[in-house]
C-alpha cells in the first residue's frame, strides 16, 4: 500500500485552512431536518454583528464545538445553529460615529436613508466574526445562518408582539425610565451599570410660605433637580415637623409654592429628615408623587439640557446647571452647607454616560405570569442550570422581576408594529401594516417610531431560527434544544427571557441544559480590558500557536465555577503537547510501512503485559472523557487525555514497545505494530473534539481498517472507512479491554521499578549512555515472578548491564537504595561514579546554594523589603528560599552517599 508520511514539523496554519474548507464543502456540519438518528442541538449565543472575536467568544464557542463534534461522532444528528444579532444601539452607534467623522448626523439623513446606510454597513463590514469563528474551528451548520433582523426572524418578532399585545401582556405606560441622554433612548434596569462614586450632599434652605425668616433645610445629592420639585416630604411620625405638614414652602430661585407632605418613605435619619420630591426625575419620588397626587414637572429635554420649565436656567446642560444653581443658592444665602457623600451612580452600559430617570411613554411586557412559568420549569427540573449555584441567582432575579421596558428610541431595530390614530387616538397593532384605524376607520394613522429592545428578538432565538411561526420539521426534530452554553453575564438579559418566551409560545422549555461557563481573565486574575492593556487577542494566539493548542488550553482551564487565568505561556505549553502528538504519530507511521490492519486477525495476537496495560488505560481514558463531557467537566476531559497521551502513551508505551519493533520475532513485531496503530487511531478520535485539525491531519495518514468504524460515512455493507475523522465513531468503553486490568496492574509495578532505577541514575548523575547494574530484592514471590517475566523491559528502559532479581539477595555495601511497593531497588555505586570529582561537584553546588540562601534570607529579614514589596512578590521570594533548602537537602544526601564510597 502507498504509505503516507507526515511533515517533519506540524504547521498549523495550512493544515487548519485545508481541513476546514474540506469539512465545510463536504457538508459535514450539516444537520438533517428529519433523521432516524437521535437529535442533538445547540443554538449559538448570537454575537453582535458589530463584534470581533474576543476571549469570551473563543471560550464559549470552543466549548460548544467540543460538544457538537463529540455528539456527532457518537452518531447524533447534530444541529449547531449559528447567526448574529443586529445589536440595536451598538450597531447604530458604529454608523453614527462614521457619519460624525463626515460631519453629519442621522437626523440629516432621515430614518429611511439611515437604516439603508446601516444595512449597507452590515453588508460590507458586519459579521466579520463569522470568519473568525471558522478559524476557531466552529462546526456550525453555516447554511442555516440567521440574523435577528432577517425576514423570517422579523416575522417571528412581529407575531410575538401581536400575540402578547392581544393577550394583554404588552401595554404602554407613562413612567419613569432610565434614559441615556447621549444615546437618546430608554434603558432597561439591567442595562444600567451602577458604580460607587464620590458626591456631595447639599443642604438647601426652603423658606416657609407666610412665615418670613423661617425655613426648612432639605438635603439632596442632585440640587439641579429642584427645578422640578413639586413638594417636600417628612416622615408622618417625625415630631420635629408635625406642624409643617399641610403648609407650603417656597421653592428657592424659582419662587413657586409647593406643599409639605407626610410620607413613610422618608428616612428620618437621612440629612435633616426633610427631603425634596421631584416625581419626574427620581424613581422613589415618582411613587410618592402618585400617592399624594403631585404634579410631575419634566425639566430636561432628551439630551439632558434644561428645558423651559427651568426658567432662567433653560438651555444649560445638567451638570452646568448644577454648578450655576449651587452658586445662586449660595449668593442668596440659602446654601447651609455641603457634605461629602458617596453614592451609586448609574451609567449607560453602552456609552457610560450618567443615566437620567426620565418620564416618558414606553412599551412594556408584563412579565409576572411569564416569569412564574419560567421559574417553575427550572424547579421541576425541565431545565437544568449548571453549575447549580446559578439556579439560585436565577430564582432571585425572577422573584424580583419588574415589567420589561421593550421600547427603544433608536432607528436600527424591529420597529414596533403599532399605529396611532390621529383622529380618535386608538392604537392598532396588527400583523399586516394597516391602512385605517381599527376603531374609527380613519386613514390618518401613523406608526410608532420606537423600535424593540435588541433582547426582544434574541429572546425568541431558539425557535425563531428554526422557522417559527411555521411548524417546521426542524422545530419538531430539534426543539427543545439540548444545551445552551453561555456566560453568566447574560443569564438575565437573555437566558431568562428565552425561558419565558419559549414556554409561552412553544409550550416547552427552550433547552434542557444551560451550562454557564466562567470568565477568561489575565494571568493575574484581572478582567481583560483595553484600558488596562492586558487583552489577549484570540486571533494573534491562533496565529502564534495554532488553533488546537489554543482550544486545548481553553478546555483544560474550563473548570466549573472558576474563572480562567490565561497566560500565553500556557498556550505555548499546549503547543508542545500538539508537537508531542505529532512526533509520536511520526514514530508510529515510520513503523507502519506496509501495515494493513484488515489483514490481521486480532484474536490470534498474543498481547504482552505492556499491550494489555496500554489498552486498559486507553479504555479507562475513554470512560473518563465520556463521563467528563457528559457532565460538562471539560477540564477533566482535557486532563485525562493529556495524561494518557503524554505520560502513558508517549513516555511509556512507545518506549516499551521499541524492543519488540526492532528486535522481536515476526509475531511480536506484528502485535506491536497492531497495538501501536490501534491506540493511536483511538486516541486521535478521542482528541478530535478538542483538537480537530491536528487529529484529522494525522488520522488521514494512518492505515484504516474497514470494519470497526461505526460512523456516519461508513454505513452500508462494504464497511468502508469514513472519509473524515469527523464522521468516525467516538471510542466507547469496551468490556473486553476492561478485562486487561490484571496485566495493567503488573505493568504498573514494572514501570515503578524502572522509574526507581532512573531516579537513582539521575541523582547520581550517571550519564545516559552508561549501563549500570541493579539488584531487585522482592518480599513476595508474586513480585518476583512478575519482575522476572518483564526482565527485558527493565533491562532496556533502565539501561542495565546486569540485573539480579531475587528474594533476600545479597547486597553490595556501597549502593543507592529505593523502595517501590514490596521491592527494594539496589544500585551498586562503586566504579559508577568518579568519587573525587563527584564530591567536588557536590560541594561546589552546595556552596553556591548557601550563598543564594544567605542573600535571600537577608532580604526576607529586612523589614523595609517585607513591608514595602507587594505581598505576592514577598510570597514568591519565600517560596524560592524553601526550594533552595529542599535542593540543599537532596545534595547533602548525595554527598553523604558518595563519601561512603571512599
Ligand atoms: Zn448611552
Ligand atoms: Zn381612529
Amino acid at each position: 500500500m502507498a504509505d503516507k508520511e507526515l511533515a517533519k514539523v506540524y504547521e498549523p496554519a495550512c493544515v487548519e485552512e485545508k481541513w476546514y474548507r474540506e469539512w465545510e464543502s463536504k457538508g459535514y456540519f450539516r444537520a438533517e431536518a428529519a433523521s432516524s438518528r437521535p437529535a442533538y442541538s445547540i443554538v449559538i449565543p448570537p454575537p453582535n454583528v458589530t463584534g470581533a472575536l474576543h476571549m469570551g467568544h473563543a471560550l464559549n464557542n470552543t466549548l460548544q464545538d467540543i460538544l457538537c463534534r463529540w455528539k456527532r461522532m457518537q452518531g447524533y444528528n447534530v444541529l449547531w445553529m449559528p447567526g448574529t444579532d443586529h445589536a440595536g444601539i451598538a450597531t447604530q452607534n458604529v454608523v453614527e460615529r462614521q457619519l460624525a467623522t463626515a460631519g453629519k448626523d442621522r437626523f440629516e439623513l432621515g430614518r429611511e436613508k439611515f437604516i439603508e446606510r446601516v444595512w449597507q454597513w452590515k453588508g460590507e463590514s458586519g459579521g466579520q466574526i463569522i470568519g473568525q469563528l471558522k478559524r476557531l474551528g466552529a462546526s456550525c451548520d453555516w447554511e442555516r445562518e440567521r440574523f435577528t433582523m432577517d425576514e423570517g426572524l422579523s416575522t417571528a418578532v412581529r407575531t410575538v408582539f401581536v400575540k402578547l399585545y392581544a393577550d394583554g401582556l404588552i401595554y404602554r405606560d407613562n413612567r419613569l425610565i432610565n434614559w441615556c441622554p447621549r444615546c437618546h433612548t430608554a434603558l432597561s434596569d439591567i442595562e444600567v451599570e451602577h458604580e460607587e462614586k464620590k458626591g456631595h450632599l447639599w443642604h438647601i434652605r426652603y423658606p416657609i410660605a407666610g412665615q418670613p425668616g423661617r425655613y426648612v433645610t432639605v438635603a439632596t445629592t442632585r440640587p439641579e433637580t429642584m427645578l422640578g420639585d413639586t413638594a417636600v416630604a417628612v416622615h408622618p411620625e417625625d415630631e420635629r415637623y408635625r406642624d409643617l405638614v399641610g403648609k407650603k414652602v417656597i421653592l428657592p430661585l424659582i419662587n413657586r409654592e409647593i406643599p409639605v407632605v407626610a410620607d413613610e418613605y422618608v428616612d428620618r435619619e437621612f440629612g435633616t429628615g426633610v427631603v425634596k420630591i421631584t416625581p419626574a426625575h427620581d424613581f422613589n419620588d415618582f411613587e410618592v408623587g402618585l400617592r399624594h397626587g403631585l404634579d410631575k414637572i419634566n425639566i430636561f429635554d432628551e439630551s439632558g439640557i434644561i428645558n423651559g420649565a427651568g426658567h432662567q436656567y433653560e438651555g444649560l446642560e445638567r451638570f452646568a446647571a448644577r454648578k450655576k444653581i449651587v452658586e445662586d443658592l449660595e449668593a442668596a444665602g440659602l446654601l447651609e452647607r455641603i457634605d461629602d457623600h458617596g453614592m451609586a451612580v448609574g451609567g449607560c452600559y453602552r456609552c457610560k454616560t450618567v443615566v437620567e430617570p426620565y418620564l416618558s411613554l414606553q412599551w412594556y411586557v408584563k412579565v409576572g405570569p411569564l416569569a412564574e412559568r419560567a421559574m417553575t420549569a427550572v424547579k421541576e427540573g425541565k431545565t437544568r442550570i449548571l453549575p447549580k449555584q446559578w439556579e439560585n441567582t436565577y430564582y432571585d432575579w425572577m422573584e424580583n422581576i419588574r415589567d420589561w421596558c421593550i421600547s427603544r428610541q433608536i432607528w436600527w431595530g424591529h420597529r414596533i408594529p403599532a399605529w396611532f390614530c390621529d383622529h380618535c387616538g386608538e392604537v392598532t397593532v396588527a400583523m399586516e401594516d394597516p391602512s385605517k384605524c381599527s376603531m374609527c376607520g380613519s386613514d390618518e394613522i401613523h406608526q410608532e417610531t420606537d423600535v424593540l429592545d435588541t433582547w426582544f428578538s434574541s429572546a425568541l432565538w431558539p425557535f425563531s431560527t428554526m422557522g417559527w411561526p411555521e411548524q417546521t420539521a426542524e422545530l419538531k426534530t430539534f426543539y427543545p434544544t439540548s444545551c445552551l452554553v453561555t456566560g453568566f453575564d447574560i443569564l438575565f438579559f437573555w437566558v431568562a427571557r428565552m425561558m419565558m418566551m419559549g414556554l409561552h409560545f412553544m409550550d416547552e422549555v427552550p433547552f434542557t441544559d444551560v451550562y454557564i461557563h466562567a470568565l477568561v481573565r489575565d494571568a493575574q486574575g484581572q478582567k481583560m480590558s483595553k484600558s488596562k492593556g492586558n487583552v489577549i487577542d484570540p486571533l494573534t494566539v491562533i496565529d502564534a500557536y495554532g488553533t488546537d493548542a489554543f482550544r486545548f488550553t481553553l478546555a483544560a482551564f474550563a473548570a466549573q465555577g472558576r474563572d480562567i487565568k490565561l497566560a500565553e505561556e500556557r498556550i505555548a505549553g499546549y503547543r508542545n503537547f500538539a508537537n508531542k502528538i505529532w512526533n509520536a504519530s511520526r514514530f508510529t507511521l515510520m513503523n507502519l510501512v506496509g501495515f494493513e490492519p484488515d489483514s490481521i486477525d486480532a484474536a490470534t495476537l498474543e498481547l504482552t503485559n505492556a499491550d494489555r496495560w496500554i489498552l486498559f488505560r486507553l479504555n479507562e481514558t475513554a470512560r473518563e472523557v465520556d463521563e467528563a463531557l457528559t457532565s460538562y467537566r471539560f477540564n477533566d476531559a482535557a486532563s485525562a487525555l493529556y495524561r494518557f497521551t503524554w505520560s502513558e502513551f508517549c513516555d511509556w508505551y512507545i518506549e516499551l514497545v521499541k524492543d519488540d519493533l526492532y528486535k522481536g520475532d515476526n509475531q511480536r513485531q506484528t502485535t506491536a505494530r497492531y497495538v501501536l496503530w490501534l491506540v493511536l487511531e483511538h486516541l486521535l478520535r478521542l482528541l478530535h473534539p478538542i483538537m480537530p485539525f491536528i487529529t484529522e491531519e494525522i488520522w488521514q495518514t494512518l492505515p484504516k481498517a474497514g470494519a470497526g468504524f461505526v460512523g456516519r460515512g461508513s454505513a452500508g455493507a462494504d464497511c468502508k472507512p469514513p472519509a473524515s475523522i469527523m464522521l468516525a465513531a467516538y471510542p466507547r468503553w469496551k468490556q473486553e479491554w476492561a478485562a486487561f486490568d490484571d496485566g495493567a496492574a503488573e505493568m504498573e509495578l514494572v514501570m515503578a521499578v524502572i522509574s526507581g532505577i532512573r531516579n537513582i541514575r539521575g541523582e547520581m548523575e550517571v550519564p545516559p549512555s552508561k549501563s549500570i547494574a541493579a539488584v531487585l530484592d522482592c518480599k513476595s514471590t508474586t513480585s518476583l515472578q512478575l519482575l522476572k517475566k518483564n526482565e527485558v523491559y527493565i533491562m532496556g528502559l533502565a539501561r542495565l548491564s546486569d540485573l539480579a532479581i531475587g528474594q533476600g539477595v545479597e547486597r553490595p555495601t556501597d549502593a543507592a537504595l529505593q523502595v517501590t511497593g514490596d521491592v527494594e531497588i539496589v544500585v551498586p555505586l562503586k566504579g559508577l561514579v568518579n568519587v573525587e570529582e563527584e564530591e567536588k561537584r557536590l560541594l561546589k553546588e552546595i556552596g553556591k546554594i548557601d550563598k543564594d540562601m544567605e542573600f535571600l534570607g537577608g532580604k526576607l529579614e529586612n523589614p523595609s523589603f517585607v513591608e514595602r514589596a507587594p505581598a505576592d512578590v514577598v510570597a514568591k521570594e519565600r517560596e524560592k528560599l524553601a526550594e533552595f533548602a529542599n535542593k540543599k537537602q537532596v545534595l547533602a544526601e548525595s554527598l553523604e552517599k558518595i563519601r561512603r564510597l571512599k
